[in-house]
């Protein structure tokens, strides 16, 4: 650790003069632009939103783990590989998560950050799994079997040195039906930051887009978690203080998604099993398949079966059109892999995309019926979601505050992988390879010839 933590520079200096710097990035998971005039009556919240701020544009699929690996590496899903949040297992109701950090297919910033002796913390950031180059993860994972299989997987998939604040805060781990690991991943990374005040820290909050799944987008649960989130960033905020490197200290909200109500809920996958493409065994189980849908969100990824032939494929091909075609399917259009390579930067294992009418959520699940309306008497599933297209609807948000940040900025939009270009710019790291660049509009001090 240098000693620099007692000689801050003063807050004009900015970071192109070499002087050094520290990053915090805040995930506020599903906060949106039209969140922004309420965050900024709550007092931390206020406190980045008042550096300079604006919309930022999420890449395809809008969903958390695809977006959450943008923002470390600068890279749409064809560079960097987290093209969904689940892994692709046919027949499984609860698919892994793409927990592990080594199935990023391009450097991030914790890669750059390693090799230039920076030291870097991850708590509660997607896909840091097993990272080879984070010094203190703490990563998101669960096992929905309970609290306990939930403690033994975070304590494998943590590094070593991450290990000994799982354990130390164990007992902070909500659980109801399932991990609530906010008030944890803020005990995590305030201790962290006392402890060891890494250069890097990146946190990732989810209670904001978990009120919102289960309650709608703008309900009173949402303005709690909202209320929540920022006594935790104060949190984070008050340990920047005590550690005596606030001053230095660059600090980012990030989101990584809106979202929109949900009206139906569309198993694509039971259409295929009726058409034979899925087959089922006696139990209902999934025995095997030509063709699968696998949902991420509002939109469904359509695969097929590696060892399915040329006639298969055209008969998927056909049937999705015929969906597209059919207004009892709700189904709007396919879109080619192709297409989205060229259009999104958006690729994976898949033939394309299935886009669904406006508020169709795609379950991965097999049984029972296609579809399920809001006002059918089971349904039981979420109130709202995302995994739209990008430009569609309400745009997540960027907010940063800081030694190099101009302050009361606005800016209209950015995209989520410029997001880490800036990280990186302010870090004094170069991406290799980035589908974006600086948000310039934040620095006091633009930046040079990668200015967008
Ligand atoms: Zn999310």
């Amino acid at each position: 650790m240098s000693d620099t933590v007692l000689t801050a520079p003063p807050a004009e200096t900015s970071s192109a003069e070499g002087e050094h710097r520290r990053l915090v990035v805040i995930s506020v998971d599903a906060m949106s632009v039209v969140d922004v005039p309420f965050a900024r009556t709550l007092p931390h919240f206020a406190r980045i939103l008042g550096g300079t701020w604006g919309s930022a544009e999420a890449i395809y699929p809008t969903v958390t783990y695809p977006n959450h690996t943008a923002q470390t590496t600068g890279r749409t899903a064809a560079g960097h590989g987290i093209y969904a949040n689940e892994r692709v297992t046919p027949g499984e109701r609860f698919p892994d998560w793409f927990w592990d950090a080594r199935d990023i297919a391009c450097p991030t910033l914790f890669d750059l950050a390693a090799e230039q002796g920076l030291t870097s913390a991850t708590v509660g950031w997607p896909v840091t799994g097993w990272s080879p180059s984070i010094d203190i993860a703490v990563p998101e994972i669960w096992d929905l079997a309970g609290l306990e299989p939930t403690l033994e997987v975070l304590r494998d998939a943590a590094s070593e040195r991450g290990r000994a604040y799982v354990d130390r805060h164990a007992a902070e781990i909500g659980w109801d039906r399932k991990h609530r690991f906010g008030r944890f991943n803020t005990a995590v990374a305030t201790d962290i930051i006392r402890r060891e005040r890494p250069e890097v820290l990146f946190v990732h909050l989810v209670d904001v887009d978990s009120a919102r799944h289960g309650t709608g987008r703008f309900t009173l649960e949402v303005k709690e978690a909202f209320e929540r989130v920022d006594g935790w960033i104060g949190e984070i905020l008050a340990a920047l203080e005590e550690a005596g490197v606030a001053e230095e200290t660059n600090v980012a909200i990030v989101s990584d998604h809106g979202h929109v109500e949900v009206g139906r809920c569309f198993r694509a996958n039971h259409e295929l099993a009726e058409q034979g493409l899925v087959r089922l065994d006696e139990a209902g189980e999934v025995a095997g398949w030509d063709a699968w849908v696998h949902g991420c969100g509002l939109t469904g990824q359509l695969h097929l079966h590696p060892e399915a032939g040329e006639a298969a494929r055209e008969r998927v091909l056909g049937l999705v059109a015929d969906w597209v075609e059919d207004p009892e399917i709700p189904v709007q259009a396919f879109h080619p892999l192709e297409d989205m390579r060229e259009d999104y930067g958006y690729s994976g294992p898949f033939l394309g995309i299935l886009e669904g009418t406006s508020g169709t959520n795609f379950q991965n699940l097999w049984e029972g019926r296609s579809l399920y309306g809001r006002f059918d008497e089971d349904y039981a599933f979420l109130i709202s979601q995302h995994g739209h297209l990008p430009e569609q609807d309400i745009q997540a948000v960027f907010a940063m505050a800081g030694p190099d940040i101009a302050e009361g900025g606005r800016f209209a939009r950015c995209t989520v992988p410029d997001e880490a270009v800036t990280f990186a710019h302010l870090l004094g790291l170069q991406l290799p390879e980035a589908d974006g660049a600086v948000v310039n509009e934040m620095l006091r001090v633009p930046a040079g010839s990668s200015a967008r």
